[in-house]
């Protein structure tokens, strides 16, 4: 899986919302049906430039996302926000301090790492026992910043009161649990060739933008391709809901993969 060094590679290992598509017993349509583009993980994606493996978010589908996509490698895991569907799996990352032979690089706020203290509080503890995550935390802040020389753009967006950062990565912007984006951190999106943005269905939440907001807000930059993720299953039929929007802006599957020209 080597990608060429001028080439951002993004896999979809994640595009379902909290409880992921299906839930736990849910026997609606889209839920029960075959199309594996209607099974969700919990959302998050694997980027690949300049030969480094970068990963955002560890929800609880962690585990299964990294062997399923075959990432035996994370030299930056980056998070948006604390909410557990996306912070879940930080206890599975342990199989690469030993792949690696190190601790793993974590990006994230001052606030999502207080609420680690809180979340996995023996990776903390004064007296540690053998097996925890082994971890190395950066600070970042709605400033840019670099992984290994890859330089980043945080773009921040609200997610009803909490704040959530987005990433800008070359011509790849990924923006998940967003509701609200203020023009000027939208502006930072402007130019990008492929456009990740959340939209939870076809109904008004308080946290989520619904696919008309998610069109507008899309609109508003006009992406060469906008993809959207963080779905729950009353977003529809992935092939029919697909089939309604614009070529250029639709839904995001699990398994999906981008490739894009990437220039440092
Ligand atoms: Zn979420
Ligand atoms: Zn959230």
């Amino acid at each position: 899986m080597k990608v060429a060094a001028n080439t951002l590679k993004v896999t979809f290992l994640g595009t379902g919302t909290s409880q992921g598509v299906p839930p736990i017993g849910c026997t609606s349509e889209v839920c029960l049906s075959t199309n594996p583009k209607d099974k969700r993980l919990r959302c998050s994606v694997h980027i690949e430039v300049c030969g480094k493996s970068i990963v955002i978010d560890a929800g609880p589908d962690f585990r299964h996302q990294m062997i399923r996509a075959g990432i035996n490698r994370i030299d930056a895991l980056l998070f948006t926000h604390e909410h557990r569907d996306h912070t879940a799996g930080l206890d599975d990352i342990r199989p690469y301090n030993y792949l690696q032979e190190d601790h793993l690089d974590v990006y994230c706020t001052r606030h999502i790492l207080n609420t680690f203290h809180k979340q996995y509080s023996y990776v903390f503890d004064e007296k540690t026992y053998p097996g925890i995550p082994l971890l190395r935390f950066h600070l970042i802040e709605n400033k840019p910043f670099e992984i290994h020389g890859i330089p980043i753009t945080p773009i921040e967006v609200m997610h009803f009161k909490l704040p959530v950062l987005g990433f800008r990565i070359g011509d790849f912007t990924y923006i998940t649990d967003a509701n609200y984006i203020d023009d000027h951190e939208w502006q930072k999106a402007a130019g990008s060739k492929h456009l990740v943005l959340n939209a939870l269905r076809r109904e008004t939440h308080i946290s989520h933008f619904t696919l008309d907001e998610a069109l507008v807000q899309a609109n508003k930059i006009g992406a060469e391709h906008t993809w959207f993720t963080h779905m729950s299953h009353q977003i529809g039929l992935h092939d029919e809901v697909n089939a309604e929007l614009p070529i250029n802006m639709q839904l995001a599957y699990d398994g999906q993969v981008l490739e894009m020209p990437f220039n440092a």
